[in-house]
């Protein structure tokens, strides 16, 4: 069935691996693509290793990692700015800012579609969602559209689809579906630090126990802070 192959942004969160459980679900031939583009630590790759390797698929790791000089800004990958911590009370968004890397979904999709175009895949997924749309521009659902639209054209070829079946989720409702379909969520890392265990302090630590707690689901994830 080459009409149901989608190339997927994997990192080894919990969005796009909930993102992976939902798309075999509908009979998609899997084919995760992580792109490493100079993040601070690669917690999230060996996450995504080991959740490809649980479902039999096919994983192609990409190292750009040189790329990282022109988004020096961003706390991911800066080696100067530090991961701040947030309080549980206080919104995330606060801080989120400087973790956002410009552009990040428009370079990583080019490059998931210029791979789904090399293996004959017309579709093309990615796990954003409606929780990241106030800080990352490129989560909405506008940007999918738009971005669709230029990558037809680009490859010229009509049948191309983006799909980002998340974008109307929360966090919370993106959790409530990976505990339907058996997401090993023990498997994925959130954390923007590279410690041993989550921090339980960052904002993406902080969003992540927000999403658990809100979907009355255990969370598996050992944090070295409650
Ligand atoms: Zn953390």
């Amino acid at each position: 069935m080459p009409d149901k192959k989608v190339v997927v942004l994997f990192s080894g969160g919990i969005d796009s691996t909930t993102l992976l459980y939902y798309l075999r679900s509908k009979g998609f031939i899997l084919y995760p693509i992580t792109i490493i583009y100079g993040q601070k630590h690669q917690k999230e790759t060996e996450s995504a290793k080991r959740i490809c390797k649980l479902l039999g698929v096919k994983h192609k790791i990409l190292d750009l990692s040189c790329i990282s000089e022109i988004f020096s800004r961003s706390a991911l990958v800066s080696k100067r700015a530090r991961i701040p911590d947030v309080s549980a009370e206080k919104k995330h968004f606060d801080t989120l800012k400087i973790t956002v890397v410009p552009n990040r979904n428009s370079i990583l999709l080019s490059i998931a579609v210029a791979y789904a175009q090399n293996i004959s895949a017309n579709y093309v997924s990615f796990g954003a969602h409606f929780s990241d749309r106030g800080v990352y521009p490129d989560c909405r659902k506008e940007f999918v559209r738009a971005f669709a639209r230029s990558q037809k054209l680009a490859c010229d070829n009509p049948s191309l689809k983006i799909l980002a079946p998340f974008v109307y989720k929360t966090k919370t409702e993106i959790v409530k579906l990976g505990k339907k379909l058996k997401v090993p969520y023990k498997l994925t890392w959130s954390c923007y630090k590279g410690k041993k265990f989550h921090c339980g302090r960052c904002s993406s630590c902080q969003e992540r126990k927000r999403g658990f707690l809100e979907a009355k689901f255990p969370d598996p994830t050992i944090y070295s802070h409650k």
